[in-house]
């Protein structure tokens, strides 16, 4: 039967539910409310095609990491009532651009990007990307920077401030890492109380990210499949 609903994509629907299924036991592991996980489905490097089908499937939020697949997809989709998310690293001249399509940037991480948000033609919501490793490299802002940056976003009447977002580090523990993350979390609500969102939890981690209090997991190739060469 749930082949039938995505012929295209063989095994997509089984995925889905697996996954689904994985974020009900994970969140009654931890005691919450699975009704407080956004589960955003990651589908960066697949045809749009693909994108229907999880529409098709019931699936209202998807997440993109770059900035002109995403426009195009989200162009060729726009029929849908799909919620755009976008984690990937933004350029600061790509941002008016991304704010169009997107109801929401994952991957805001400095000053500059804040001020190239402003005055958009509707609200937009905003994750403060945080780097949880030593790396100055890897994307997301420095742990110290958090609290200003979370004032100056306040500041900025087009953004809707909903919290932290965190990639977990390759060579650390997940849970760890997630610790950490909710004391990251707790000092950005300190400034800015309704800014309570945890954008954190992926294929390989999302059971940690829920346990640690993860509100909005990004899950990409345990559903999609194994991702197509980027174009
Ligand atoms: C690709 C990507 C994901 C999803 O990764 P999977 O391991 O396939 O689940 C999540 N977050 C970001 C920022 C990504 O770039």
């Amino acid at each position: 039967m749930s082949e039938l609903a995505t012929p295209e994509y063989p095994g997509l629907a089984d995925r889905l539910a697996a996954v689904q299924a994985g974020v009900t036991e994970a969140c009654r592991a931890a005691g919450r409310d699975a009704a407080d996980v956004t589960t955003i489905v990651v589908t960066k490097f697949h045809p749009a095609s693909l994108v229907r089908a999880l529409a098709a499937l019931g699936v209202r939020d998807v997440g993109e990491n770059r900035h002109q697949e995403a426009q195009e997809k989200a162009a060729e989709l726009a029929e849908l009532d799909l919620r755009w998310h976008f984690v990937g690293q933004l350029q600061t001249k790509k941002a008016r651009q991304a704010a169009r399509y997107a109801q929401a940037i994952h991957s805001v991480d400095r000053a500059r990007l804040i001020d190239a948000l402003t005055e958009l033609e509707r609200p937009l919501d905003a994750f403060l990307q945080i780097n949880l490793t030593d790396d100055p490299g890897r994307g997301g802002a420095a742990p110290a920077e958090l609290e200003q940056l979370a004032e100056h976003a306040l500041q900025n009447p087009s953004l809707r401030l909903r919290g932290v977002m965190a990639v977990a580090p390759l060579d650390e523990e997940p849970a760890r890492a997630f610790a950490r993350l909710a004391e990251y979390s707790e000092r950005v609500r300190a400034v800015a109380p309704a800014a309570s969102a945890i954008s954190a939890g992926m294929t390989h981690d999302y059971a940690e990210a829920i346990a640690a209090g993860a509100t909005h997991l990004r899950i990409g190739s345990a559903i999609t499949g194994n991702r197509p060469e980027p174009r």
